[in-house]
């Protein structure tokens, strides 16, 4: 049976691409400084343990405590970040650059000479630059000159170097996904950390009655694409298991304004929903990237924005009503 770690799993993907793992018959190690609010028990095996701390990484790396014929897992997922959406991004910068950046340093480099075979790092999007709306699709290769609109995004970029240095000094195979937003259940919702589509669905979901007016940061028309985490779990599997070197794009082709996303969560709840913007984070412009790498080993994304929040907004009711009925 296949060993495979994930770092991150009591968050949202890691959670997810442990419950894929598990199905695809490996045994699975979480590594997380949290346990996984709604699904606690997803791994074979979970360990709290902070990954901005070496010793605590090389734990995380050994099985069955080092002893003999035990060694490194066949396969480690690294996903552990410090994480959010816009607001967070913005108003976390120096948390990012230094705790993401710890994680990374010291996952790279105890996997690589512990001898871990394939190793997976998730970056994302936020390394390239903002772009024009309508401007043609960017490949992979054009994030270089960089001109990431965040920290985060520089953080995800010499992050993707890091391992890519280890890659040519150890021989460890990295494979490197460019994630664009992902959402769906089970994911963060509330408190500061939770992204668009998610605090879209809780705005509404908290409008009392079939009538009310949410707030939207920025004028509406910030253009995303907006990937269901089932996809975004099948695409890291299939990359993880390819010949793919260097980073790949995943995410869905369908690019919305988020005055749509609104309507979307808006005409799914059923609700009149009449959209105020309010000044706030609002970050990139648009965005339009090329899926071609990922396309190559036969990924597709399965699930559109529609059906997506079909799947989302009743788990998220479900957490506003159950938040409502603890303060009671
Ligand atoms: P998440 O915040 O739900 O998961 C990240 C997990 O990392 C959290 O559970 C957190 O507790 C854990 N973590 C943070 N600091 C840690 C530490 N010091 N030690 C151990 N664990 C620690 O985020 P997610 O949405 O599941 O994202 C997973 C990965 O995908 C992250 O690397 C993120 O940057 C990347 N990504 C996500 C998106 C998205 O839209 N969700 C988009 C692009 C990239």
């Amino acid at each position: 049976m296949k060993k495979a770690l994930v770092c991150g799993a009591g968050g949202f993907i890691g959670c997810h691409l442990v419950k894929k793992l598990k199905q695809e018959g490996y045994w699975v190690r979480g590594v997380d400084i949290k346990p996984h609010e709604w699904s606690p028990d997803a791994a074979d095996e979970f360990m709290l343990l902070d990954l901005r701390i070496e010793d605590n990484c090389r734990k995380a790396l050994t099985v069955d405590g080092g002893a003999a014929n035990s060694g490194t897992f066949d396969e480690v997922y690294q996903l552990a970040a410090d994480m959010g959406g816009m607001g967070f991004i913005h108003s976390a910068e120096t948390e990012i650059m230094h705790n993401s950046v710890l994680i990374n340093i010291y996952m790279t480099d105890l996997a690589a000479r512990l001898g871990v075979p394939r190793y997976f790092f998730s970056s994302s999007v936020c390394v390239y630059r903002d772009m024009k709306h309508g401007e043609p699709e960017m490949t992979e290769a054009e994030a270089i000159p960089a001109h990431p609109d965040n920290e985060y995004g520089w953080e995800k970029l010499y992050s993707e170097r890091v391992a890519e240095a280890y890659e040519r000094r150890y021989g460890m195979q990295v494979r490197i996904a460019r994630f664009q937003n992902c959402y769906g259940p089970e994911g963060t919702w509330t408190g500061g950390r939770e992204k668009a589509p998610a605090a879209m669905c809780r705005k509404v979901a908290e409008i009392g009655g079939d009538e009310g007016t949410i707030e939207v940061w920025g004028d509406g028309s910030a253009v995303r694409s907006y990937t269901y985490v089932s996809d975004m779990v099948d695409g890291i599997y299939l990359l993880m298991h390819s010949d793919l070197h260097g980073a790949v794009n995943i995410g869905c082709p369908q690019y919305v304004t988020v005055d749509e996303l609104a309507n979307t969560v808006a005409q799914i709840s059923g609700k009149k929903v009449t959209i105020k913007h309010v000044q706030g984070p609002v970050g990139v412009q648009s965005r339009n990237f090329s899926n071609e790498r990922i396309y190559s080993l036969g990924w597709k994304a399965k699930v559109f924005i529609e059906d997506g929040i079909r799947l989302t907004y009743p788990w998220i009711v479900k957490q506003v009503e159950a938040a409502k009925a603890k303060k009671i």
